[in-house]
């Protein structure tokens, strides 16, 4: 999202958020005039896609997160900025952080992606079912899971150890698929003979999906083979019925309370603040509508006057390429 004002000075472009989008639109501008500030509250990148492999022990944090910093070292019109933004001075022109600074924008690109939503229960809800957006997250989840094996290999009680070896995926969208997938696979193969008194091949594994099918955005055949995939993995999918309850304990799924220790959230995403920040209307789930060039209407914009000649990609969807490409959209710079 971009919010830019037309000059014919140096611009200074501050860009907030240094995922794909962010790192895009920096990247874009790298041979242009432009005095670019990248700014974001953590000091590295964070490659979403492989969280799940961090919380199922397949990949160590480390191998999915980059420090911005090195990412853009050789782009000398760039400079590095750890902080956390919360709000803007619009009348200004000023991007304002935690850390009581404020920072002198010509165009500004928000590229602050989404948060985990909770159908309004975030409070009670967020911690017995983490979301798996963060690397903290990731590694809270491998750590739930890998305990609850140690536990049930530890327990005595017949009911206690199922619960222990029942995780409960809630949401069945790209996340849940993969997650349920990883987990299973981590319980049928690596775990599969590193225990004597439980058989870690049978845990539970149960992806909840309030709609009438696993992968809802994608083709319906690619759904079916999903599902059935999963199901070969010893996944149990539960389609059709929403999470009533989250609690410590477990699940309410319909009129079934299912007892499981790890429950995991795939459920739904907000968009961030950014949208309070611009003091725009936005969607249910907090979105920004955009022009084709991801302008703000109604703002100030210099959309690009060296006109691209290619459509820009749409503005929305989930997928890291198109966010570079959105961020490289709104980094082409103009005069
Ligand atoms: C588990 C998981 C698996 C995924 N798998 C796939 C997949 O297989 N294929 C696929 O195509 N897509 C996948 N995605 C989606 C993909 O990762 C996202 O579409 C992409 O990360 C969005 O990029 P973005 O730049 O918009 O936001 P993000 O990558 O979320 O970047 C936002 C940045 O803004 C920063 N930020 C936020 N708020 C502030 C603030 N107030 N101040 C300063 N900085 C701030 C954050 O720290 C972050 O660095 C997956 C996502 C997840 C969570």
């Amino acid at each position: 999202m971009t919010h830019c004002r037309g000059m014919a000075r140096r611009a200074r472009v501050v860009i907030v958020g240094a995922g794909f989008g962010g790192l895009g639109a920096a990247r874009a501008l790298a041979r242009s005039e432009a005095e670019i500030t990248v700014i974001d509250r953590r000091n590295y990148h964070l490659f979403q896609p492989l969280l799940y492999q961090v919380a199922t022990a397949a990949l160590s944090p480390a191998d999915i997160a980059w420090p911005i910093r090195s990412l853009l070292r050789g782009q000398s019109n760039a400079r590095v900025v750890m902080d956390r933004v919360c709000g803007l001075d619009r009348a200004g022109r000023f991007v304002l952080t935690e850390d009581g600074r404020r920072f002198p924008y010509d165009c500004l690109v928000l590229a602050t992606g989404a948060r985990h939503a909770y159908f309004g229960r975030d409070a009670e809800w967020a911690p017995v079912a983490p979301g798996l957006k963060k690397i903290d997250a990731a590694t809270e989840i491998r750590q739930r899971v890998l305990l609850a094996f140690e536990r049930a290999e530890n327990g005595e009680d017949a009911a206690e150890r199922a619960s222990l070896l029942t995780s409960v995926i809630v949401g069945a969208g790209p996340t849940g698929v993969e997650l349920a997938g990883a987990i299973a696979e981590l319980a049928r193969d690596a775990l599969a003979r590193d225990f004597r008194r439980i058989d870690p091949r049978t845990a539970r594994i149960l992806l909840v999906e309030a709609g009438s099918r696993v992968l809802p955005a994608f083709d319906e055949r690619l759904s079916v083979k999903a599902q059935a995939a999963l199901e070969r993995l010893g996944v149990e999918v539960r389609l059709g019925v929403p999470v009533a309850e989250c609690t410590a304990e477990g699940v309410q799924i319909g009129a079934e309370q299912i007892s499981a220790r790890t429950i995991v959230w795939a459920a739904g995403v907000m968009a961030s603040s950014a949208g309070n920040w611009l003091g725009v209307e936005t969607d249910r789930a907090g979105r920004v509508r955009v022009a084709p060039d991801l302008s703000v209407p109604g703002m100030m914009a210099s959309t690009p006057s060296a006109t691209p000649s290619s459509s820009p990609p749409a503005t929305a969807g989930r997928c890291p390429e198109l966010r570079r490409r959105q961020g490289r959209w709104a980094g082409m710079p103009g005069d």
